[in-house]
């Protein structure tokens, strides 16, 4: 008879063959077949790079909306390419080379990385990469106290790592404090599950979950995401509790950190989990001027 260590392999075989969410995450993005291409290049499909370099906010299409060029790699995606790869530490050649393409493959918060203001360098003896968003929209002093509900589909067993998550902003900010609420109408902050054509900005297929700064208050898991609840990790699924930590942290005021370590960096794997960093809890100190 087969051993139980014998079994686990292929236990973890079928988890994922069942997971059906997680593998058209990682096997249907169209990047990963325009690995190598750069400035100058044509290359079929190549328009699904400048697409996500919009999304992400690195490419304004506004300024070069030339469909019949779409496929070419042209001077306004070479500049935004560099940009990406700088946001993430990757070498800036204007490449799309293996590191970035599986930099990019990695789910991430729909939310754009945009680059209006940066503040980690005026803190001394730290290297911080908090960001806020374009001229810093935060909650007015009269609304330290905040309250959140959860959308009528919302199902139950989700519930409690979103409360941690809460918990653990309040704890760590030292400022806020957080209730739940029934009313959703009534709330500051309305939490739901959303399929990801949804009516506000549309899910991407490696998209979690998507937030808005102060005062928006709307926060959206992907619901085609397949979600573990904590409190460790689960392989092949996306931490809840870690999510919320990150979408709270854009409902505060804060955007996407180029720090890897730290909550508000854009993307995540499956099977992590992670905490509030001393740059997520800066980030918030200095937003808010909290000593
Ligand atoms: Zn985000
Ligand atoms: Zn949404």
């Amino acid at each position: 008879m087969a051993s139980i260590d014998t079994l686990l392999p292929f236990v973890y075989i079928c988890f994922f063959l069942f997971s059906p969410s997680l593998g058209k995450v990682l096997n249907n993005n169209p990047i990963k077949h325009l690995q190598g291409c750069h400035k100058g290049d044509k290359v079929q499909g190549l328009h699904k790079l400048k697409l996500y370099l919009a999304k992400y906010g690195y490419l304004n299409y506004q300024n070069s909306p030339d469909h019949t060029n779409a496929d070419e790699f042209d001077e306004e995606l070479d500049a935004a390419l560099k940009s990406y790869q700088n946001f993430y530490h990757l070498n800036a050649t204007g490449v799309l080379d293996e590191n970035t393409v599986s930099q990019m493959l990695v789910p991430r918060c729909g939310h754009p990385d945009k680059k209006i203001h940066q503040h980690g360098t005026k803190l001394l003896h730290t290297v911080s990469h908090f960001q806020f968003f374009a001229n810093e929209p935060k909650w007015p002093p009269s609304k330290s106290h905040l309250t959140y509900a959860f959308d009528s589909d919302y199902p139950n067993n989700y519930i409690p790592p979103v409360d941690r998550a809460f918990n653990t902003w309040a704890t760590s900010s030292n400022y806020f404090t957080f209730s739940r609420v029934s009313d959703i109408n009534g709330a500051d902050l309305k939490i739901a599950f959303e399929s990801p054509q949804h009516g506000d900005v549309d899910f991407e297929l490696n998209d979690l979950a998507h937030a808005n700064p102060p005062p928006g208050g709307r926060f959206h898991y992907n619901s085609a995401i397949p979600w573990s609840v904590g409190p460790r990790p689960v392989r092949n699924h996306f931490d809840l509790e870690t999510v919320a930590l990150h979408e709270i942290g854009h409902l505060l005021g804060l955007d996407h950190s180029q720090y890897r370590d730290a909550v508000m960096f854009a993307s995540i794997n499956a099977g992590i989990v992670k905490g509030l960093n001393f740059d997520d809890i800066q980030g918030i100190k200095v937003l808010y001027g909290l000593n």
